[in-house]
């Protein structure tokens, strides 16, 4: 087809594992290749591949990413005993979300996709309340220990020219006990926060932090310091011409405004309290099969995926041949979002509009009462009709036609 949509820089494609690899599949003939000229520069993340090339084609594709500027990525498997065992694999190859992470220095964000007939179980969100998490030190990196009753710990600081700081922390005179020792780099913190003003400008969205500075007078104080001199510095004009607000509370406070909220926010977490309340937002607004997530650096660079991992269990269906009803609107979002994100970096009217009008569609495919078993369940839409994957993929490009 001559008509299709013009991309002029490749979007970089990392496909994955399983029951999202046959989504992926299926998502690009279709939704996209019908009505797009898809540009990609394709990477093949399946752990077979992944285990071919040593792992490389993660850190090519990663690598690729801080080239262009925007990738989507499939689920993958992350190997653990079994899985080494299932596909014969050299070695347990790291987490690829992970390797690539640490190569774009990123903060993943988690936004769930709202759509008329699935409530949130919080009434009062009719916005998206998008989560990130800082995913480095704190509890994650500790040093912790038993300590035996009589004994002491100190905290002990040696700094490059040898001087020495020794900080109490606690006579163990009366009793056993427990000592754990954390950090955090500035950098990191730094980097973090950048990251979260850049994409608050980006989804022109409120951006809030909360960490417990009352109580912890210079670890946490140091992370709201840390984002009050960049807010100052750097961010706070962009911010006002931009019409959106920073706003730092306690993390007791936030958690008590977040559940009154109408939503429609972004919510920078610290590591801890990011692990566990994302898990908390993602259930009360609705299915993890809802959940999209988006890796962004601090330079800039932009990687779209699902939420959810490959789905074993209808691959599992698949592979015999029976019909699965799974639920692809996660990486529908996660194409739709690359794609838009690549129009709006090369001023392409076009793509953003098919990328606006997929999603469209897919929201009305699931409010018209179309939809897959899981969302079926959830439902406040009388006699909704359960689809299997193809059914609702066919059934959004009817719509998108
Ligand atoms: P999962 O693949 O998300 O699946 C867990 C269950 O959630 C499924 O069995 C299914 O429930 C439901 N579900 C998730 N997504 C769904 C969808 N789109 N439509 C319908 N139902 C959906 O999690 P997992 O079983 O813990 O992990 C499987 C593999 O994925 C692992 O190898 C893990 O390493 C990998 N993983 C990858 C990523 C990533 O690449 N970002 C993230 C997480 C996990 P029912 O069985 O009840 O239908
Ligand atoms: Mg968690």
């Amino acid at each position: 087809m001559s008509d299709r949509i013009k991309m002029t820089t490749p979007l970089v494609e990392m496909d994955g594992d399983e029951m999202t690899r046959v989504v992926w599949r299926k998502i690009k003939d279709i939704l996209i290749t019908p009505f797009v000229d898809l540009k990609t520069e394709y990477y093949d993340l399946g752990l077979e591949n992944r285990d071919a090339t040593d792992d490389k084609v993660t850190v090519d594709s990663a690598n690729a990413t801080k080239k262009y500027g925007v990738a989507v990525k499939c689920a993958t498997i992350t190997p653990n005993a079994a899985r080494v065992e299932e596909f014969h694999l050299k070695k347990m190859w790291k987490s690829p979300n992970g390797t690539i992470r640490s190569i774009l220095d990123g903060t993943v964000f988690r936004a769930p996709i709202l759509v008329k007939g699935i409530s949130p179980l919080v009434p009062s969100w009719k916005a998206p309340i998008v989560i990130a998490r800082h995913a480095y030190g704190d509890v994650y990196s500790a040093v912790d220990a038993r300590v035996p009753k009589g004994a002491k710990a100190e905290l002990v600081i040696t700094e490059e020219n040898g001087a020495k700081t020794v900080l109490p922390i606690k006579d163990f005179a009366g009793s056993d006990g427990i000592v754990m020792g954390m950090h955090n780099l500035d950098s990191s913190i730094e980097s973090f926060a950048r990251t979260c003003f850049e994409y608050a400008l980006s989804e022109k969205m409120d951006l809030w932090f909360s960490s417990k500075d009352t109580i912890s007078k210079k670890y946490d104080h140091r992370f709201k310091d840390i984002f009050a001199e960049l807010y100052q510095s750097e961010y706070k004009e962009r911010f006002e011409a931009a019409g959106i607000t920073y706003f730092y509370t306690l993390v007791d406070d936030a958690i008590a405004r977040v559940m009154k909220s109408g939503g429609g926010f972004i919510w920078a977490c610290k590591n801890y309290d990011g692990d566990v309340f994302s898990d908390m937002l993602a259930t009360a607004f609705g299915s993890l099969a809802m959940m999209t997530s988006v890796l962004v650096s601090p330079d800039g660079c932009y990687e779209y995926e699902a939420a959810h991992g490959t789905i074993p269990r209808h691959y599992h269906k698949y592979l015999k041949g029976e019909k699965t009803s799974t639920n692809p609107i996660a990486t529908i979002f996660a194409w739709t979002g690359a794609l838009a994100k690549r129009a709006e970096l090369d001023g392409l009217p076009d793509l953003a509009d098919f990328a606006r009008r997929t999603e469209d569609a897919v929201l009305a495919t699931v409010a018209s009462g179309k939809m897959t078993g899981d969302l079926a369940l959830l439902t406040s839409i009388p006699d909704a009709e359960v689809l299997d994957l193809d059914g609702f993929l066919n059934a959004v490009a009817a719509r998108l036609a």
